[in-house]
């Protein structure tokens, strides 16, 4: 299976971190190697001094399929969860000075923290689904999928030109704004609507 991430995917996100407003879908992706369970604490690696939370909506892949069409893209998931698209910040910016992947930086081990799948809406994600970010009890994140630049199904679209779908493929449909650093003994805690599907603790 592979993750599949969209990156500024939310208008206030991309201000945040002064990026341009994309004009299709800016893709990345994180191998198996990545997930962290639920359940399991994460490890603060120590070739980061300034790791940061990125709390996204989750879609998993229930068909195969290449070439989807947007209106047919809700036929190719059926559940959704909340994850953390941990962020080496500091790593990240200095690829990106160089022009160089991102890879080290988004896609090491534990960086794909996956909550609890439910059942997502038949007929897909339209209208406004809520998610957010809780860390040491405060709310520091809130997506409205609404809000997206690019919806579930246009990523879908865009997506599957390149990389054909396979079933439990992951898609991480990019992070709102509120972006912030973690430190040993956090606590991260990630909702969809009211219910909790996320809780990792920093060590
Ligand atoms: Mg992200």
């Amino acid at each position: 299976m592979k993750i599949i991430c969209v990156g500024r995917n939310y208008a206030d996100h991309a201000k945040e971190l002064k990026n341009d407003l994309p004009t299709t879908p800016v893709l990345f992706m994180k191998p198996k190697s990545a997930i962290l369970l639920p359940g399991k604490p994460f490890l603060y690696p120590e070739f980061t001094d300034d790791l940061h939370y990125e709390c996204e909506l989750v879609i998993r892949i229930c068909k195969n399929g290449k070439y989807v069409q947007a209106r047919q893209a809700h036929n190719y998931f059926d559940s959704m969860t909340v994850g953390i698209d941990f962020t080496a910040r500091d790593i990240q910016r200095e690829q990106q000075k160089k022009g160089l992947p991102w890879e080290i930086a988004k896609a090491f081990d534990g960086s794909a923290v996956v909550g609890e799948f439910i059942p997502s809406p038949v007929g897909g994600i339209s209208g406004d689904i809520q998610f957010r970010l809780d860390k040491n009890g405060e709310t520091v994140q809130v997506g409205i999928t609404s809000q997206m630049i690019f919806s579930v199904d246009k990523i879908i679209e865009y997506a599957s030109q390149f990389f054909t779908l396979n079933i439990g493929d992951l898609i991480f449909t990019g992070t709102p704004a509120g972006v912030g650093p973690v430190v040993t003994s956090d606590v991260l805690e990630g909702y969809l609507g009211d219910k909790k599907l996320l809780d990792v603790a920093i060590r």
